[in-house]
């Protein structure tokens, strides 16, 4: 038996994007840690970020290790090439341990009509009336059902096998965390489809760790969940249950669990995650990213001084390019342009009004979700601005950091995970 490489129970995605705060970002686990709850962090950057900045794999790599050296982390903790493809993977190889397969593009795309014949005859199991614990009824699925989600979903799943399968071949097997994920689909995947889907990663030998499906209700960019609460809850847990069930009738790795790409900050789905997980004894990957390239910004307007100034000249020149920025996230933001205040606003603002409005705290009035969304899609601004822009996360180190442990720790990994202390 080949020893896997295993992601723990618990664990949590970060992302870095211009390297600077791993640090910080480890303290929140740190603290998690020292308050009960052991979250893994797994650093996840992708393609498409590393594009926009410009950056390589090597450089998520150097700043974890030294992350990991300096404050004397004694857990596991990993990277992630996040959302790669066959033709974007191979510069993360010598860098990455976790995989996040994004086949999103395949779903849809007709399979060999052979192929969904032979899966069909294969699992005959799956039709009829089928008894999934804890689903209050039984799925009911029919020949024609089957065809159909296969006829969907069998392409996308040949496509992580071969990703999975070229990974393998470098790295050897077992090296790597897999992850596959649909979530940047149209529309969510239904407790069958799921169950099929999971059936056929299961045939195509993938030592599938987490998954990442599509979830009702809208995900935007670095703000609060938008949907039906209740809804939602009944999805994940029934995500939850088909999972538990596959793994076993399939012999599906035993840790696999649901990673959750939150877009950050979905705060008021922590509640109804949390009673799942508790429900099922069940593991989660939360995937968070821009939420601390926010906290760089804030801890910058917080500073005052030239970090306030470069902080609205960020979001002014932000303002100037607001289409070509929002361009490649189109279907994950929401912004109303009337309510982005003008830059001759902004630029009258003190560091309180400047954090005030963008710092993620829905409960002060002054908090503008708007404005929010366009900077967690700004960041290619702070980019382009080059060793200026990295200078000032050096000068003004201390305040960035408070932000960016306090955030994590605060509004993500407290809510979600550490034990609530008894009255
Ligand atoms: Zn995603």
């Amino acid at each position: 038996m080949i020893k896997q490489l295993t992601l723990a129970k618990y664990s949590i995605g970060m992302g870095d994007r211009f390297a600077h705060q791993a640090k910080a970002q480890l303290q929140a686990c740190l603290k998690a840690a020292a308050n009960g709850a052991e979250v893994i962090p797994v650093w996840n950057k992708s393609n498409r970020e590393h594009t926009i900045i410009g950056s390589e794999p090597s450089s998520t790599r150097a700043a974890a290790d030294a992350a990991v050296k300096e404050l004397g982390w004694q857990r596991p903790y990993h990277l992630d090439a996040d959302h790669i493809r066959l033709e974007t993977v191979d510069r993360f190889i010598p860098h990455c341990d976790f995989y996040t397969i994004d086949v999103a593009d395949s779903i849809g795309k007709p399979a060999d009509p052979q192929a969904v014949h032979a899966f069909v005859e294969r699992h005959s199991e799956l039709i009829g009336e089928i008894l999934i614990p804890n689903i209050d009824r039984p799925l009911a699925i029919s020949c024609g059902d089957i065809q159909r989600i296969a006829a969907k979903y069998l392409l996308a799943v040949q496509d992580a096998g071969k990703i999975c399968r070229h990974i393998a071949k470098a790295k050897g097997e077992g090296n790597f965390i897999t992850e596959v994920s649909m979530d940047e689909t149209d529309s969510p995947q239904t407790p069958p489809e799921l169950l099929v889907i999971l059936a056929a990663l299961a045939d195509e030998k993938i030592p599938l760790q987490t998954i990442a499906p599509k979830f009702t209700g809208r995900f935007n960019k670095g703000v609060d969940y938008v949907g039906d609460l209740g809804q939602f809850e009944k999805e994940f847990r029934e995500d939850l249950a088909v999972i538990a069930c596959a793994t076993k009738r399939y012999g599906l790795p035993a840790n696999l669990k649901l990673s959750v790409h939150s877009g950050s900050d979905k705060f008021s789905i922590y509640a109804p995650i949390r009673r799942g997980l508790a429900r099922f004894n069940a593991g989660l990957h939360l995937k968070t990213a821009g939420t601390t390239w926010l906290e760089e910004v804030i801890g910058l307007a917080e500073a005052g001084g030239d970090g306030l100034a470069l902080a609205k000249e960020i979001y002014s020149t932000a303002l100037d390019h607001i289409d070509e920025l929002c361009a490649p996230y189109a279907t994950v933001i929401d912004i109303d342009r009337g309510k982005l205040p003008s830059k001759e606003t902004v630029n009258g603002w003190t560091s309180t009004q400047f954090v005030s409005a963008l710092r993620h705290d829905p409960k002060n009035t002054a908090f503008n979700m708007n404005l929010r969304q366009l900077l967690h899609v700004g960041f290619k601004i702070a980019a382009k601005k080059g060793e200026r822009y990295l200078e000032a996360l050096k000068k003004h180190e201390a305040v960035i950091a408070k932000n960016v442990t306090e955030n994590l720790y605060e509004r993500h990994l407290k809510p979600l995970f550490t034990p609530i202390p008894g009255p």
